[in-house]
């Protein structure tokens, strides 16, 4: 940390200095009109500033005065903004030290990342205004309130801006200009300038991956040369090593988890969102080098339907402050094509469903200090210029529509609670076979502030039942039904076929979760228990039961709860063996004759090698630890089925995972199996990079994860080595991609769905030029759900217990099930769209298809995925799919394998 001293210049409260800029942008009337008499009175106070006049041109208005107390940026890194990419240490070590010279900035911490960095937010307003500011937020929370609403005079009350950039580390001018705001807000003089801080509360996130933005800073630094490689697109310098800082440390792409809020940066940020409620909240990024300027609104037909129409008409009305702000500058900029407002999983789409405005900024990126584009040579200040006359001009309309926008939030939610007012009274969710995977999914809603309670009594409705305690019920009428309507609802019709991202992310679904609507007849306040309220630090599940005191014979271990693997890890760890059952069977137990489906885990204690007091510890301790339920028998024999030495309790081996990564892989694919082995249930996974794996001893590994990618360029020797591996009894798991690549090695065989009969293409009726994207796009599964089918007799199926599941797919391969029958564990259902985007044609291929088959090479074991089970690390529902391919795909019998 001592790498980063910075250079302070004696502190001079009363000095100004004038920064001369070569161009300016359109102020509001009264700013600009003062601005000469300002310059010369603060040029007489103090003598103007150099190097400072250079530091800020192109930056900050023309003429705009600065407090000498504050220091630049420039003085504090000993470089200009722009001359270099800062790294996270410097934005935070800089802010810190703005925070204590203004009295206008608060900084304060919301979250550590994963690599332990601060997620920092500043909170910029008047003096003033920072006295008040508790009285201030809650008057503006109050917009959300319908019933106190009216009495709130808007006029009065400040308009509430986040700032929020880079959240894609590699993205990096948002997180440079974000310095530079962070300075001219602290700074910046003048009383029109003053006023609009008395008018507005801005709440400035500098930069929402700070992992991923110190790893690009790293890699753009490294690389500078003195004479750069400006036309070479080529070059290192703008080309990372896989993975690059797009993503965060599990490799997870954040502008994807405002909805999901897995990880913990997300976490926190959606906490300070909810805690505000900001009328605007502006996402900068960066796209092509080639493109322009980017600014919203998006595609008009692509914006979710349950956005209002209001919404895109203020995001318009913004959207001229920012044409003004970049016209003044001579900057070519689009809007209203190529990027949509729909999945509100992502930045500038989630504050749309609670009030607020979300706005999505792109700029053409030079990746290193500049690089030849079409359009010359792109400077790196360049692209921070237009983020920081992005971020001005975002300043300014809040500040002059903010009228409108506070009111747009106060008839947002006063038509939310009318339109919540519905038939359906309330959702119930719950299994009572797993409480964990409950738990998530009511964090999730917890964190949106969505209002969940417990389930107070016994309810049925039409085929499901749910158990009093065991099951969460949601009231429709809150102010969150809109957003809960978004995370409940199956949609199957949509304006246009193109999307930017996934087209469904129904939460139930995801969850694998029965829920069920509560209309007005059976609804009473006698359901709703206790209110769930938010565990920030929300990690493990509730303790599971412990049933009979020390076993002299063995334990059993449902296999049902979401945390049995990491338990079943945990033993083995120990050293404890472990069988799983192939077969139910009944037991007679302490509390009465129970019957244990396939996959339960049976753990001998009888043997006398067995250290039974360690045993007793472990098992109380996984119990405690990972919510599993445990079950003490003191008897072999059982009531019914196998005995508990029967041959169909077979030996489950501790996994020693190996995964491939590096250049070629999907690094968000490999990412999530990383989270969730390592996040979720403490399995160690060794990731291998390619160019490394002919070093490795694969001996030393059982189970190896290909991720989707690309995999042809391992060379025949190492491919050839991988097979040995698999045929000497390994169990190779291959998701998505990764399947095909096994099948052009004829590891595997698979027989794809062919096109609907082979009508002669030669006579393809012509289509529109200009329709050749939507054309194509229509051919893509972008990220939509579907119901598959499962073999709950199948070791992939082993936890189990409904054979219908909801399926996440975003590919287009289609696979025909085998010919060996039992080689398919899961399937499509022969109507399975759930919900989301898909073309007549794909559905037609999908229905029946395979989704999990199972090879046999040799004597080990393929195991190929169509489909991502840990999408997002929201997908809870379908995890169990590839830990059961970990742990059990050892034990599946060569006859059953294709
Ligand atoms: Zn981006």
């Amino acid at each position: 940390m001592e790498a980063f001293v910075p250079v302070c210049p004696p502190i001079n409260p009363k000095k100004v200095h004038t920064i001369m800029t070569r161009f300016e942008i359109r102020l509001p009337g009264i700013m600009a009109s003062l601005l000469p008499v300002f310059a010369i009175f603060f040029t007489l106070l103090g003598k103007p500033d150099a190097h400072a006049q250079s530091e800020f041109e192109g930056y900050f208005p023309e003429n705009a005065t600065f407090l000498e107390e504050i220091t630049t940026p420039s003085e504090f890194f000993g470089f200009e903004v722009g001359e270099r990419h800062v790294t996270h240490d410097e934005i935070l070590f800089y802010l810190r030290h703005l925070a204590e010279q203004s009295d206008r900035v608060i900084l304060e911490q919301y979250a550590t990342t994963h690599e332990g960095r601060p997620l920092i937010m500043l909170t910029i307003t008047s003096p003033e205004n920072h006295l008040s500011l508790e009285r201030i937020r809650q008057t503006h929370l109050l917009l959300s309130d319908p019933s106190q609403s009216d009495d709130l005079d808007l006029e009065r009350m400040p308009a509430v801006v986040n700032l929020g950039y880079s959240v894609h580390g590699n993205e990096a001018s948002g997180a440079n200009a974000a310095v530079l705001m962070s300075y001219y807000l602290a700074a910046r003089t003048g009383e029109d300038f003053e006023s609009s801080l008395d008018e507005m509360i801005i709440l400035l996130d500098p930069a929402l991956n700070p992992d991923g933005v110190q790893r690009f800073a790293g890699w753009v630094n490294q690389h500078r040369s003195v004479n750069s490689s400006v036309n070479a697109s080529e070059a290192r310098e703008f080309n990372e090593v896989w993975p690059g800082g797009r993503t965060n440390h599990y490799w997870f792409d954040l502008n994807r988890d405002w909805m999901p809020v897995q990880q913990p940066s997300s976490r926190g940020r959606v906490r300070m969102f909810q805690r505000w409620l900001p009328n605007l909240l502006t996402d900068f990024h960066e796209m092509g080098t080639n493109s322009t300027y980017f600014f919203q609104p998006g595609v008009p037909e692509r914006t979710h339907p349950l956005t209002p129409q209001r919404n895109q008409d203020l995001t318009m009305a913004i959207a001229e402050y920012h044409a003004d702000a970049l016209d003044a500058m001579g900057e070519l900029y689009y809007s209203r094509e190529t990027f949509d407002d729909f999945y509100y999983g992502k930045g500038s789409t989630y504050p749309d469903i609670f009030g607020s405005v979300g706005i999505l900024f792109e700029q053409a990126s030079s990746r290193g200090s500049a690089q030849e584009s079409i359009h010359g040579i792109l400077t790196f200040r360049e692209t921070i210029e237009n983020q920081v006359a992005t971020s001005l001009s975002s300043l300014q309309a809040a500040r002059e529509l903010r009228t409108d926008l506070h009111d747009h939030m106060r008839t947002f939610y006063s038509d939310v609670m009318e339109a919540s007012r519905s038939p359906v009274k309330a959702w119930v969710v719950g299994d009572a076979s797993d409480p964990a995977r409950l738990a998530h999914f009511t964090d999730i809603l917890l964190h949106h502030d969505v209002d969940v309670f417990d389930l107070a009594q016994n309810l049925t409705i039409g085929q499901t039942s749910f158990e009093r305690g065991q099951a969460v019920i949601i009231p429709a009428e809150q102010t969150r039904y809109l957003f809960l309507k978004s995370l409940f609802e199956r949609r199957t019709e949509f304006a246009d076929s193109v999307f930017y991202d996934v087209s469904s992310w129904t939460l139930t679904d995801a969850f694998h979760l029965p829920v069920a609507e509560v209309y007005a007849s059976r609804f009473n306040d006698g359901l709703k228990g206790d209110a769930w309220s938010l565990d920030e630090n929300f990690q493990i599940p509730e303790e599971g039961r412990l049933t009979g005191g020390r076993s002299q014979v063995a334990y059993l271990m449902e296999w049902s709860d979401y945390y049995a693997p990491r338990a079943l890890y945990t033993l083995q760890q120990h050293g404890f063996r472990a069988k799983v059952a192939t077969k139910s069977f009944t037991a007679a137990t302490p509390v009465g004759v129970k019957t244990y489906p396939q996959g339960t885990v049976l753990i001998p204690a009888g043997d006398e090698m067995i250290d039974k007091d360690r045993l007793w510890s472990v098992i109380r301790e996984v119990v405690r630890e990972d919510g599993v339920n445990v079950m003490s028998l003191n008897r072999g024999l059982t009531v019914s089925g196998a005995d508990l030495g029967s041959p169909s309790f077979v030996p489950v081996t501790m996994p020693k995972i190996a995964m491939i990564v590096g250049d070629g892989v999907r690094s968000y694919d490999a990412g999530e199996v990383w989270h969730l082995l390592d996040q979720r249930y403490h399995i160690p996974v060794t990731m291998i990079d390619k160019q490394d794996l002919s070093g490795a001893n694969l001996q030393d590994y059982n189970v190896m994860v290909l991720a989707d990618g690309r995999y042809s360029d391992l060379g025949s020797a190492m491919t050839e080595e991988l097979k040995n591996w698999v045929a000497d009894g390994g169990t190779l798991i291959t998701l998505r991609g990764a399947v095909q690549w096994a099948a052009s090695q004829n590891w595997v065989d698979l027989a794809y769905v062919k096109d609907s009969d082979g009508e002669s293409d030669t006579h393809s009726p012509r289509r529109p030029y200009d329709q050749y994207s939507n054309d194509r796009a229509r051919d893509f599964i972008g990220g939509s759900i579907f119901q598959g089918t499962l073999d709950l007799s199948h070791p992939i199926a082993y936890g189990y217990q409904n054979e219908s599941i909801a399926l996440f797919r975003n590919t287009s391969i289609f696979l025909q099930p085998t010919e060996n029958p039992y080689a398919t564990p899961l399937r499509y259902a022969d109507e399975p769209l759930l919900g989301g985007y898909v073309s007549d044609e794909n559905l037609e291929k999908l229905s029946g298809s395979a989704s999990i088959t199972i090879h046999r090479l040799g004597n080990g074991r393929i195991l190929s995925y169509l489909d991502n089970p840990v999408f997002r690390a929201f997908w809870f529902g379908t995890n169990r799919l590839l830990m059961n391919g970990i742990f059990f795909g050892d034990t599946i019998r060569s006859g059953t394998a294709q």
